[in-house]
């Protein structure tokens, strides 16, 4: 846990949830974030509960890439082409229809070189591409879009026009990123702020595309809520809104996000000892704040109440301890208490939903008490392995974790999933940038999660390569957890095709050579698991770099022959003479961590054989290191 970054912050109610972090919120309110959460940026967005879930249907479209007698760059919708068709989007528009229609109109005349009319439907006539809720809506777009949930849309063809509309208004710009991605080839990477700012994608496939008269399909992730907290999100990718991440920012809480027991016990801070949840006068000063909070923020759909972060235990009082022991687990008493103020509320607010968290010593499911029904459970992986999925049953830590996901699934019907994309441990350690093999697992984590009925994900993240905290190819990170919890049915292909796009275009001819890196030791852990025991800690990070980078050789003298290996890719990659300068840019803040992590295994090795040449390694990394820094501000 990294309470000590907690200590110096002055924590307010804040209720960004990215601002209220299990472990770090160092970053908590930035300016560049929202204050508060129930201040959503799409104010027809907001649903009294947490829909019903399940996996949407989809109609394939027919590309033929191998047709010689096909033009490229060409694109019809019912046999007719592209440049008969108008843009229209409703004359009193939703929150994003202006933007998903900018978006179709700029990338249709990107991939095709065709540039469509763009107009309302008070004025519309011809073919026609209709973005959102239209006057020209027929019974079958009617119907196609009461089967949409959550932030998801239904894109169809019917009387020779194509239709793209959500049922929320953000779902409608999810269905045109989808059509650019999909049938246009456009691949979006987000941007970058150096040395100004660029927008970063592709269009990857220009080719001739065909969709059918009779497309027909409803998507939505099963995920409601998907949010990672890579800074970039917000800033370098603005330009871009929820594109990759197709964040959703449908959670409105009140009495901000996490760790608010004590906040709302009257009793101390986010990081104070838990305060007694058998003591009746903290009972009702907590109810008395909670209807507080809920006046404050109508609207709200959830109201927090957990633990404080930094602590291992709840009240150790005799009868708390009591009901500890009866329930099998610290949850015990916090479902308790929760399920109390749930029901006290429960008249008043029918549609707020009261959360607590399961994390570290309460991450057990309690075995007498059932959460409520408007209570919910945010479970945090803090204690998982992340160089193995969650479901490895070969790995003792996430065999126990994944455990407790379905137990809590089994007794709760609003899990949530709280979850980590960085470092976490070497931030604590006070390393910069710590090595975190936590991406191979993405997929198919999400995928666990899914099929044990968790419909909320969120993903804390490091916070700006600017902060120094990063974990190299944070971007990468932030990419491909917004891909899978968009759409968590991918395959272990088409995530790997997601990766390698985005390496090569975001590093170049470095981005295989980057992979390289990352799988030479990752690879080298997933094949030896005597590698868990030199990473422990909050979500499982590499906690002893020397051991880890081996510096022993079988005889057990100290060798850089295996940091001589990776040093060997990264000389490969500084070599290369193809990069642009934005690739050489991304390819300098992933070096960071490299040079960070060599000075700091050199020296280790130098100290043992003080050898001269050992001592040299030590001085070129560290003069690396800050050339590195110099170049890229970090
Ligand atoms: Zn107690
Ligand atoms: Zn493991």
């Amino acid at each position: 846990m990294s309470y000590m970054m907690n200590l110096k912050i002055k924590r307010t109610l804040c209720a960004v949830l990215a601002s209220l972090m299990l472990s770090f919120s160092l970053t908590a309110c930035t300016p560049n974030e929202k204050n508060n959460e129930t201040a959503s940026t799409d104010p027809a967005a907001v649903t009294d509960t947490l829909p019903e879930v399940t996996a949407g249907e989809t109609t394939e479209v027919e590309t033929d890439h191998d047709d010689p007698a096909l033009k490229p760059d060409h694109l019809t919708i019912g046999g007719v082409d592209i440049s008969e068709y108008t843009v229209v989007i409703p004359a009193s528009p939703g929150s994003y229809d202006q933007l998903a229609a900018d978006f179709l109109v700029r990338f249709i005349g990107e991939a095709t070189g065709v540039t469509v009319r763009q107009t309302t439907d008070a004025e519309a006539a011809g073919h026609m591409i209709l973005v959102g809720a239209t006057a020209y809506d027929t019974d079958a777009v009617k119907s196609a879009r009461s089967e949409i949930k959550n932030d998801g849309y239904a894109m169809l063809v019917d009387g020779g026009n194509l239709y793209v509309t959500g049922a929320l208004d953000r779902g409608t710009l999810f269905g045109v990123y989808d059509f650019l991605e999909k049938y246009l080839g456009v691949r979006m990477y987000g941007g970058v702020t150096y040395p100004e700012k660029q927008e970063m994608y592709e269009i990857k496939e220009k080719l001739r595309v065909d969709i059918p008269a009779d497309l027909r399909t409803v998507y939505y992730s099963p995920v409601a809520f998907r949010k990672t907290s890579w800074t970039a999100v917000n800033d370098g990718w603005a330009c871009f809104p929820f594109w990759n991440c197709y964040n959703s920012s449908e959670f409105k809480f009140a009495a901000g996000a996490v760790h608010t027991i004590a906040h709302l016990a009257e009793t101390g801070g986010d990081l104070s000892p838990n305060p007694c949840l058998t003591d009746e006068n903290i009972y009702r000063t907590v109810l008395k704040n909670v209807r507080l909070e809920l006046e404050k923020y109508p609207g709200a759909q959830y109201v927090n109440i957990s633990q404080t972060d930094g602590t291992s235990h709840g009240c150790q009082c005799k009868n708390c301890l009591a009901i500890e022991a009866e329930e099998g687990s610290p949850s015990g008493p916090w479902i308790r208490f929760v399920n109390r103020i749930a029901n006290d509320i429960k008249e008043d607010y029918p549609n707020v939903l009261v959360e607590t968290l399961a994390y570290t010593f309460t991450e057990k499911p309690p075995k007498v008490t059932k959460p409520a029904e408007n209570v919910a459970v945010c479970l945090c992986t803090s204690s998982c392995c992340f160089v193995h999925a969650i479901d490895d049953p070969d790995c003792p830590r996430n065999a126990t974790f994944a455990g407790y996901v379905k137990d809590w699934s089994e007794i709760c019907d609003h899990l949530r999933i709280w979850t980590y994309s960085g470092n976490f441990q070497a931030t604590d350690n006070g390393d910069k940038n710590g090595f975190a093999p936590n991406f191979r697992v993405i997929r198919q984590n999400v995928k666990y999660f899914v099929d044990h009925n968790v419909t909320a994900v969120y993903v804390e993240g490091q916070q700006h390569t600017a902060d120094r905290q990063s974990t190299a190819m944070g971007e990468l990170r932030a990419y491909l957890w917004g891909r899978v919890l968009w759409n968590p049915d991918m395959t272990e292909e088409e995530f790997i095709a997601y990766t390698n796009d985005f390496m090569n275009y975001y590093y170049g001819d470095a981005g295989p050579l980057l992979l390289k890196y990352v799988d030479t030791v990752y690879g080298d852990m997933l094949d030896n698991r005597k590698y868990n025991k030199l990473m422990e800690g909050h979500s499982y990070v590499i906690c002893e770099y020397g051991r880890f980078f081996r510096i022993y050789d079988t005889e057990g003298n100290c060798t850089t022959a295996y940091m001589d290996k990776l040093a060997d890719i990264w000389n490969e990659i500084y070599a290369l003479d193809t990069l642009t300068d934005v690739q050489k840019y991304h390819v300098d803040c992933a070096a960071v961590q490299f040079y960070d992590i060599a000075a700091s295994v050199y020296s280790t090795i130098a100290s043992k054989t003080r050898d001269s040449d050992d001592r040299q390694k030590v001085r070129d990394y560290k003069a690396k290191l800050r050339d590195a820094r110099e170049r890229t501000g970090l």
